[in-house]
């Protein structure tokens, strides 16, 4: 391997340049609904790299049983809360609740995880959207760090959901990439995996990725996310036999997810921005 790609040191280097951007209170709000394990770590992690900023993450914990009702009242009123820049859904959420009816209630300007059908559409119709996903952004910055023209290269993005995959692939053609986007679905992940210069793992099941999957001299980016019985966390690739094979990796921890958190942070300034010079 010749080079891990360290989310810590790519997010160290951006955070002096998003810091200067403030120049007044900033504030966005994270709705968490019900009690998923997971999400609690996720949510403690976004307010905590808020607080570095001096940004004012207001955290709405919602009963599990919540009706959706309630859930859109408490949005349209953060919508025309003039103090909150920015709106986060955690995800995921109840299964009673419709996820999308609820996310597309978040005015696209105030959408700082980029979810909304309307954000989403901008990105697939070529127009600039308000906001792009954290992790979306958080791919580019690691793929951007290795400093190379990516164009006519191939990529395979394992996954396609709306929070990652799917966007992940849009952002990738914009590169003039070749995607290719596999799913749950797909028949022989290996023989198109090795056809990969880059190679996303965005399934969420631990160790898919193994060293015959992944081309020699190819790129890596782990966005998995599996926590294990005993507590540790792991990514979609099998990270010791897989890294000696390949020119860069992303470990995880410590690769896209700490971009993730840094760049809702540069989404939540980018709403501000957007909000005081309109
Ligand atoms: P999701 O469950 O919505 O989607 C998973 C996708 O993977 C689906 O499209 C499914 O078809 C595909 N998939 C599942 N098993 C597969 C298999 N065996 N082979 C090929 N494809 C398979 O999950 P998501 O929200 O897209 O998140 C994916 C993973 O990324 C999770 O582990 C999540 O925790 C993690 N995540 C990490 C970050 C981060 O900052 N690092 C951010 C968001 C999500």
């Amino acid at each position: 391997m010749n080079q891990l790609i360290c989310g810590h040191q790519i997010r160290d280097q951006l955070y002096v340049s998003l810091k200067n951007r403030i120049k007044d209170p900033i504030g966005f709000a994270i709705i968490q609904i019900g009690n998923d394990g997971p999400s609690d770590i996720y949510v403690k992690r976004k307010l905590a790299y808020a607080n570095k900023f001096n940004i004012h993450g207001h955290h709405f914990i919602l009963d599990s049983h919540v009706s959706e009702g309630r859930v859109i009242d408490l949005i349209k009123q953060l919508n025309h809360d003039p103090s909150i820049h920015g709106i986060i859904v955690q995800l995921p959420i109840p299964k009673h609740l419709n996820m999308r009816f609820i996310i597309d209630h978040i005015v696209p300007h105030k959408d700082i995880d980029g979810l909304t059908s309307i954000n989403l559409g901008r990105m697939m119709t070529h127009k600039e959207p308000f906001f792009i996903p954290c992790t979306v952004k958080g791919c580019l910055a690691a793929l951007n760090s290795l400093n190379e023209d990516f164009s006519g290269k191939t990529a395979v993005v394992i996954g396609r959901s709306l929070l990652v995959g799917r966007p992940l692939g849009l952002a990738l053609l914009e590169k003039n990439i070749t995607v290719i986007m596999a799913h749950s679905h797909t028949k022989d992940l290996v023989s198109l995996c090795q056809s990969a210069d880059i190679l996303v793992a965005a399934a969420g099941v631990a160790s898919l990725i193994s060293q015959k999957h992944v081309k020699k001299g190819g790129i890596i980016l782990d966005v998995g996310i599996t926590k294990k019985p005993d507590g540790s966390i792991v990514g979609d690739v099998d990270f010791d036999v897989v890294a000696p094979y390949v020119r860069a990796i992303t470990p995880v921890p410590g690769g896209i997810g700490p971009l993730t958190v840094h760049f809702l942070i540069d989404n939540a300034v980018k709403a501000y921005e957007n909000q005081k010079f309109q």
